[in-house]
């Protein structure tokens, strides 16, 4: 019976990958792989790993989670090694949670390698703290499909624009215009700076900022879809400061890396 590690492959950029995602890819027998996983980390699994491409973008299908779960479990019957690669973190809305319980019920030893998630990684390279002593104590990630559609959104969307911290949301981006007439309704200023970061930590990275109230029109005009996160706070103001002094800096000494994409 073998092993699967639930790896976290970050959120794009090869360089974010934990050393311990390494090494479980280079010993993988079989790899069970989102489709927005680089190929320059399925690279790092031997040429004959049986890679196995599942999740939403594959061929035009989303591969239902039961099967995914099989997949996974009959892998561990057949090999050593199993890798289920996920974007970001597997416990941060990449359904690892479910996995792991299916792997856990069907007896089937598994490990969490945790990842930077989506939000952590595109913050950094956008140059937007989460947090600030002087602007947010807290940060909160929203899966924002959960804003409408249904008549009782799991999101607490009045506690959440009454507190002042950051807010993060994943998986938000075809329905920004609600999710922003909803915070607006439930009490965050129309003024508070946001931004919608696209493609985070990889070369096509754009980000756009806006206040709240034109964050939905500036996106538009600027022609950003998915994926990407949408970050709502005062410390998104801190990114202007930020990108200046790393260009600055970037001028000064080129071993500095900070990403500084030009506003449109
Ligand atoms: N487990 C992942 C999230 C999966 S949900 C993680 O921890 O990051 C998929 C959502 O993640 C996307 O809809 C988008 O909102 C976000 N996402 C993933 N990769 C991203 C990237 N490179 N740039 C911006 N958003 C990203």
């Amino acid at each position: 019976m073998g092993v699967v590690y639930l790896v976290g492959g970050g959120p794009g950029d090869p360089g974010l990958l934990t050393l311990r995602a390494a090494r479980a890819l280079r010993r993988a027998d079989v790899i069970v792989h989102d489709a927005l996983v680089s190929p320059r980390i399925l690279d790092l699994a031997p040429a004959s790993a049986e890679r196995i491409p599942v999740g939403k973008r594959c061929g035009g299908r989303c591969t239902p989670q039961d099967e995914i779960n099989r997949i996974l479990i009959d892998s561990a019957r057949r090999v050593a090694v199993v890798v289920r690669l996920k974007g970001g973190d597997p416990f941060v809305f990449g359904r690892g949670g479910e996995e792991a319980l299916a792997l856990s019920e069907a007896g089937v030893r598994f490990r969490v390698v945790p990842g930077i998630t989506a939000a952590v990684g595109a913050a950094a390279y956008a140059g937007v703290p989460l947090t600030h002593r002087d602007y947010a104590s807290a940060v909160t990630f929203i899966a924002g499909h959960e804003a409408t559609g249904r008549a009782e959104s799991r999101v607490a969307w009045n506690t959440l624009a009454a507190a002042d911290g950051t807010i993060v949301i994943y998986m938000g981006v075809g329905r920004l215009r609600e999710i922003v007439a909803r915070l607006i309704a439930a009490g965050r200023s129309p003024t508070t700076p946001a931004a919608l970061i696209q493609w985070a930590t990889c070369p096509e990275q754009r980000t756009v900022t806006a206040t709240l109230a034109s964050l939905a029109d500036e996106v538009e005009r600027a022609g950003l879809g998915a994926p990407a996160v949408i970050v709502v706070g005062r410390v998104v103001g801190i990114r202007e400061k930020l990108i200046a002094q790393g260009r600055r800096a970037r001028r000064e000494d080129r071993s500095l890396r900070i990403r500084a994409p030009a506003l449109p």
